[in-house]
């Protein structure tokens, strides 16, 4: 018998029929007489009741239906007499696939913390907060494409692994096939990488911007989605070792256009998942976070404010003056912490905040310099309750302007040729952006800790799993 996903069981339409659900045990109770199991497959935060009568079923085999269990249940669907539940399957026939032991298996009340669930990352995925996470997950990432798809952009696969370590040197993770234990030297002491397997140092990628606008100046619009690698040691609920990013990079777009890019695109991934995840925000609104919704309502309905580096400066200066206390000092020419820019979208002006116009010295080498010579034209997108969720800029087109910059930061130009020589045929006005994916994530779930978007999370010394 073909079995039913329990969110199609749950539409009503087999009302009456003999159907079949298989799915895992997440409680049992009842009485003598008759036992209620509600089913869950995954398919949906939403369970299917099954109902036992008990006269009519083995003991033994009731008794091995304890949470956690793997069973195959047909029986009639019927409407529910209970409350809770629209339908409901009076069980004739119930087959054990993998029973769960009651003294060993880990997930056996509600309302395990967090921090406890990430030390079972093999388990989490049965509960019913990380089964909303996922499938919300799936759904960004379903809907990032489509956003992308239908306006024309081209989906384009920027490397993993990378031998210019021009952006992120220092935070870069090393991929290599040397030994280790006997790593081979040059004269100089220094590790002689010409023996390694791509014959130069080579790393993870930080971000796949600078490949990302190569296919710009030649599509016209681009976008990457995939993982990123960053061996900063900070443990922080934001930041990851492993984070998936999504990179869009226009040809012709300046930095208006790029804002109003990064400001529909976020309204649009956050519009998509209240239209099509309603259950599992529901659910998480009641569990985690009951101003979720609401939140992501007011996202979707108002403007962000645009606002120059120098005016956040001001304003914060001024809240400094008025009493208001940071951690970290602030002042012109200092980057913003996540502290600064959570006041600046939660107390000054309760929305989220596109701030640009940032010192060129806390800043990429690639973004575009503007008149004053002192400022480039990035692009910082702070949100509620997470501070930066984007970071991009328009580029730097013209060709001596970049060289310069990269000679004035002593990048090696063995490593940039290939980056300038775009500056040098054809050159284009042009922008992006990367949205950092579990960022994403953490604002539509309302969850306060990265390490639970993202199934399993690689931080410092941790990579179980
Ligand atoms: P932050 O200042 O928050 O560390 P960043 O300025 O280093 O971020 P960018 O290089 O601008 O980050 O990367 C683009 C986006 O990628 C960020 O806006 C953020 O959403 C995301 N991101 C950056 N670093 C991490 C990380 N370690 N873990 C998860 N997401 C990240
Ligand atoms: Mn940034």
């Amino acid at each position: 018998m073909k079995r039913i996903r329990v969110i199609d069981l749950l539409k009503e339409t087999k009302v009456g029929q003999e159907v079949c659900a298989k799915g895992w045990v997440r409680s049992k109770r009842g009485n003598k007489a008759v036992n209620f199991i509600a089913l869950n497959d995954g398919s949906t935060i939403l369970n299917i009741q099954i109902v036992v009568d008990v006269a009519k079923f083995d003991e033994e085999l009731l008794k091995k239906i304890t949470t956690g269990a793997c069973l195959r249940v047909v029986g009639e669907l019927v409407a529910s007499q209970g409350q809770g539940q629209s339908v409901e399957i009076i069980a004739k026939d119930i087959e054990i696939y993998g029973e769960a032991d009651v003294n060993e298996y880990p997930l056996q009340k509600k309302g395990h913390s967090l921090e406890f669930l990430r030390e079972i990352g093999h388990l989490r995925p049965r509960t019913n907060t990380f089964s909303a996470v996922l499938r919300m997950r799936h759904a960004m990432a379903f809907a990032i494409h489509q956003y992308f798809n239908d306006r024309g952009f081209c989906y384009m696969h920027t490397p993993l692994i990378t031998a210019s370590d021009c952006e992120g040197a220092g935070q870069m993770f090393q991929v290599s096939t040397l030994d280790l234990n006997n790593v081979p030297k040059l004269e100089d002491g220094k590790v002689d990488f010409s023996k390694d397997f791509f014959g130069k140092a080579a790393s993870l990628t930080v971000s796949g911007q600078l490949e990302g606008e190569l296919g710009a100046l030649a599509l016209g619009a681009i976008y990457t989605f995939g993982p990123t690698f960053r061996a900063e040691n900070s443990n922080t609920p934001r930041h990851l070792a492993e984070f998936w990013m999504i990179e869009p990079e226009v040809a012709f777009n300046e930095i208006t256009e790029n804002m109003d890019l990064a400001e529909d695109f976020l309204k649009y991934l956050i519009r998509y998942a209240l239209e099509n995840c309603k259950d599992d925000l529901e659910f998480l609104n009641k569990m985690w976070d009951k101003e979720l919704i609401e939140r992501l309502n007011f996202v979707v309905n108002n403007d962000f404010v645009r606002l120059s580096y120098t005016e956040g400066i001001k304003i914060l200066e001024e809240a400094v003056a008025n009493g208001q206390k940071f951690e970290f000092p602030i002042s012109w020419g200092t980057d913003l912490q996540s502290e600064h820019e959570r006041y600046l979208v939660e107390k000054h002006f309760k929305r989220p905040v596109i701030l640009i116009d940032y010192p060129k010295e806390i800043k990429a080498f690639y973004m575009k310099m503007n008149e004053d010579g002192k400022t480039v034209r990035a692009m910082d997108v702070l949100f509620p309750k997470i501070g930066e969720i984007i970071g991009g800029s328009e580029r730097e087109n013209d060709y001596e302007k970049l060289k310069s910059r990269i000679e004035e930061l002593g990048i090696p130009m063995k490593d940039m040729w290939w980056y300038l020589d775009t500056r040098r045929f054809g050159s284009a006005p042009h922008a992006g952006f990367g949205l950092g994916f579990e960022r994403l994530m953490l604002f539509v779930t309302g969850m306060s800790n990265i390490r639970d978007v993202i199934p399993f999370p690689r931080t410092p010394k941790n990579a179980e799993f």
